[in-house]
């Protein structure tokens, strides 16, 4: 039965920590779907989805097994439509821990066929976060150091 795995985030932007949770999981999945997260009723975004679409689309245009998709429905009914049976998650630290650890239980009483699975995060990456990057951008700081594309 063919792998697939869904990567749910907001991705704004999609970093060079997210970059390398997708390359390591491709040794893991067959297929990797990358969700970005949107609700256009209240876009909050910092970054255009379209834009992060088309970005993450040409960091991995030699992956034809990585797909973007943009979203706006509970992450676990999206993986049943995708027929992803697993959920890919990056942890730096025990924030993420707390905060992951309850979504996927919850996750799997909602679709009891979903299994999440944590990358820990490379420490070359571990200090990366799409918070600092919006904010390091605003101030008109290179952000390029943090990103598998160009802006
Ligand atoms: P969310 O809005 O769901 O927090 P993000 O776009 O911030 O989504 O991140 C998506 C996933 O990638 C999360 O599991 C997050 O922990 C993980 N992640 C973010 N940055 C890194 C990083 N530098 N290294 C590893 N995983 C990361």
């Amino acid at each position: 039965m063919k792998r697939t795995a869904l990567f749910p985030g907001s991705f704004d932007p999609f970093t060079k920590g997210h970059e390398d949770i997708v390359l390591r999981g491709l040794e893991l999945f067959d297929e990797i779907i990358i969700g970005i997260g949107f609700n256009s009723q209240k876009n909050t975004r910092y970054f255009e989805v379209n834009f992060m679409v088309e970005k993450i689309q040409e960091t991995f245009k030699d992956y034809p097994q990585v797909k973007v998709i943009v979203f706006a429905e509970l992450t676990a009914s999206l993986a049943k439509k995708y027929k992803a049976n697993f959920l890919l998650r990056g942890l730096r630290n025990t924030t993420d821990f707390e905060y992951e650890n309850t979504i996927s239980q919850v996750n799997r009483v909602i679709n009891t066929n979903l299994e999440t699975v944590f990358l820990i995060t490379s420490p070359k990456y571990a200090y990366i976060s799409s918070t600092i990057i919006r904010e390091v951008h605003k101030y008109q700081g290179d952000v390029s150091k943090f990103l598998p594309y160009k802006l």
